[in-house]
């Protein structure tokens, strides 16, 4: 049986507002077994065959990444400052056509090495070779939310319908619990409803959810208003898709009701303020929707349109954001942030009652910050140093499911080096291919 004991740390649970204090979490065989303000009983001291120390550390739940195509970290910085549709016209999709397997299992792999570093413990993804990113989750020993990309239109329709159909009976709740699998519609531009009455059936006959983009730019709800005469997430509604768990990225282009429908009916909420600020796609009304407690979770997108996975550069970004699009250095507080990367994004990927939170009986997922550095000196509030202060190379050490994954900023188990060899030379076959014009 693993014991693990976390000692000294200043733990900040995420349960309640600005519950903060010094003591011990005691993690047995994965979960968290108590969490002691002051210092755990010494019987378990003596029990515990690892101990961590975490004196001069912060204490909190592992980070939520609630939307990435995780292998798109091969085309990391190969084509920017682009328009939307030029991008993934002349740049994107001809190098992805060209992806095998093996390419998306490191590219995920890469994509993993980075998240690890930077404190995220659990991603939601959504790409194709889905099996190829369940079998990296599982080698690496981080938590992923996994869905194959569904596009309705086109020749792979069916044959992608039947991929997450057997990634769903190979790999839901797979590698100890760490995999979970959902079915990811691509978007309603790329799957007509009749094709969205079929994934929805197929999700509610599996029991599980649905992993789409929703309301990203102002083309989409253009088209697809001109198209059904309903705007996209109206759309979606009128076919009664919100009627199961629904993971729904982006949700820029909102009105009032569209966003009183997304509250309601407890739609998960990706929002990406980076890949959203980078592709000039707008601003998502977050923190209207906060008001209205909607569900909200905080995402990177894939490393094409961000450039990074660093969740809390998110965090930051997503704070500023809002402040200064509505003009007002009041809204987006660092704590409502920290909670929408944390159990914001555990609700929103449907996996809340596990992870999100450090709770006892809950996963042992939970990341160390080292506070012993000039850029969080003094210490005043420690959830604004974090949010507005600190970045991804802070994250000292990394556990999940009760396993350490990175000590002392370093990856315990994974090869870095051959990693991103790996990434390195795949991703110039990718993209050697494709010409863009000028
Ligand atoms: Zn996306």
């Amino acid at each position: 049986m693993t014991r693990l004991l976390v000692r000294g740390g200043t733990i900040l649970p995420m349960t309640a507002r600005q519950d903060i204090f010094t003591g011990d979490l005691y993690i047995e065989n994965g979960e968290i077994r108590g969490i002691y303000p002051g210092a755990a009983p010494a019987e378990l001291v003596g029990e515990a065959n690892e101990t961590v120390d975490a004196r001069n550390k912060l204490v909190l739940p592992g980070l939520v990444n609630a939307h990435t195509h995780a292998a798109m970290t091969l085309f990391r910085s190969y084509a920017d400052d682009l328009p939307l549709m030029r991008w993934l016209e002349e740049a994107i999709w001809p190098a992805e056509a060209g992806l095998t397997g093996d390419d998306v299992y490191w590219g995920t792999m890469l994509a993993i090495a980075e998240m690890l570093k930077a404190g995220v413990t659990t991603f939601a993804d959504m790409y194709f070779f889905m099996d190829r990113v369940a079998a990296a989750v599982a080698d690496s020993g981080i938590r992923g939310h996994l869905s194959r990309g569904l596009v309705g239109l086109g020749p792979n329709a069916e044959q992608a319908l039947a991929e997450n159909e057997a990634l769903f009976r190979e790999w839901h709740n797979g590698a100890d619990g760490r995999v979970r699998v959902w079915l990811g519609p691509h978007a309603p531009y790329t799957c007509p409803p009749d094709y969205l009455k079929r994934v929805m059936a197929l999700a509610d006959r599996l029991g599980t959810g649905l992993h789409i983009h929703l309301a990203e730019t102002r083309t989409e709800v253009e088209d697809i208003q001109k198209q059904y005469g309903k705007s996209p997430t109206l759309l979606l509604d009128s076919i009664d898709l919100f009627e199961r768990p629904v993971l729904a990225a982006h949700c820029v282009h909102l009105s009032p009701e569209e966003q009183a429908i997304l509250a309601r009916k407890r739609v998960g909420i990706a929002h990406n303020p980076e890949s959203n600020m980078k592709l000039a796609s707008g601003v998502a009304p977050v923190e209207s929707l906060r008001r209205q407690q909607a569900v909200i979770g905080l995402g990177t997108d894939g490393a094409a349109s961000n450039n990074n996975l660093d969740l809390i550069e998110e965090m930051r970004q997503a704070a500023f954001l809002q402040k200064v699009h509505l003009g007002d250095p009041t809204v987006m507080p660092a704590y409502s942030v920290l909670e929408m990367a944390t159990v914001g994004g555990a609700r929103a990927l449907g996996w809340a009652e596990a992870i999100g939170t450090l709770e006892a009986g809950k996963r042992a997922d939970l990341i160390l910050l080292n506070l012993a550095q000039p850029h969080l000196a003094p210490r005043h509030d420690l959830v604004a140093h974090l949010v507005y202060a600190a970045r991804g190379s802070d994250v000292d050490t990394v556990v999940v499911d009760g396993r350490v994954l990175v000590r002392s900023g370093k990856l315990v188990g994974l090869d870095e080096e051959r990693i991103m060899a790996e990434a390195q030379k795949r991703a110039i076959r990718l993209t050697n291919t494709v010409e863009l014009a000028d």
